[in-house]
């Protein structure tokens, strides 16, 4: 079974002590890649997953500035993701987005949010999206700023119903599962789950926080998306095997990275990330 970790924070402290050991787990566990999300503690440190994807093959990196940091930009930011975007291990920009949840206010967010969908848009590297109790000014900022790119989307830790994944896989984007959907009480999320077309699936940890059953409210490690993917694979009435394998082709289509991970990718320049019979 082959499976991808479609978003973790391998750079969290909560792995300073262990952090070898739970990625060896994840290998061991089938988890084929992960993707480390790069906006750690905020600018003006933008590399924390650079540096996790420098060192391991079967780790990829995002960079970007969370919604939650957008009070922490600096005339350098721009130019820097915009220089990491050329690494060739960063494969998104993410995870961006708008969260009124924690109190940084709009006005800070909203012109970040836009100027990295524009720098992602210019090198044409899908996003990575958070949101957190501003569902709707989300869905028309991607609406009017990214939709008519036409690149890839995915919406992170996707905790809405039915009629939200519909909404979000009419303008084309990729939903994201994790931990939350295997809770008793995420009836919604499991519909959702089980609406979502199986070349529009994804499945994420989000560790260390959300940790799916058995291990709900433990440190997450990107080894459990084995029981999200069990959780789902069931919901969805196919084995297993097959919920990975297309969860990884979708991954692995999403950020045109079809070579093997120690192969020498090229720099992500236009071409490569166009990719070869891609939609
Ligand atoms: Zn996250």
């Amino acid at each position: 079974m082959q499976l991808v970790d479609s978003h973790c924070h391998l750079d969290d402290r909560r792995y300073d002590d262990d952090r070898e050991t739970v990625i060896g787990r994840a290998r061991e566990a089938g988890v084929e890649y992960m993707l480390a999300i790069g906006t750690g503690e905020g600018p003006p440190d933008l590399e924390a997953a650079v540096r996790l994807a420098d060192r391991y093959p079967f780790v990829l990196a995002t960079v970007g500035v969370h919604p939650n940091d957008a009070c922490k930009i600096n005339l350098n930011t721009f130019e820097k993701l915009a220089e990491l975007l050329r690494h060739p291990r960063v494969k998104a920009i993410g995870e961006i987005g708008l969260d009124y949840h924690w109190g940084t206010p709009k006005e800070a967010q909203v012109p970040v949010f836009v100027r990295q969908m524009e720098l992602a848009a210019e090198t044409r590297m899908p996003i990575v999206i958070h949101t957190r109790d501003a569902w709707r000014d989300t869905l028309d900022m991607l609406r009017a700023h990214w939709a008519p790119t036409g690149l890839g989307c995915v919406m992170h830790c996707f905790t809405g119903d039915a009629a939200a994944a519909r909404e979000c896989l009419d303008l084309g984007f990729h939903l994201s599962f994790g931990g939350v959907t295997t809770f008793p009480k995420s009836v919604e999320i499991r519909e959702a789950a089980r609406i979502t077309p199986a070349d529009r699936l994804l499945l994420e940890t989000d560790c260390p926080y959300l940790a799916p059953l058995p291990y709900r409210g433990k440190r997450n490690e990107p080894a459990y998306v084995a029981y999200t993917a069990r959780a789902i694979a069931e919901i969805r009435g196919v084995p297993v095997e097959q919920l990975a394998a297309e969860t990884t082709a979708n991954f692995e289509r999403l950020i045109h990275f079809a070579g093997p991970p120690d192969s020498s990718t090229p720099p992500n320049d236009v071409g490569s990330n166009l990719g070869v019979g891609l939609n």
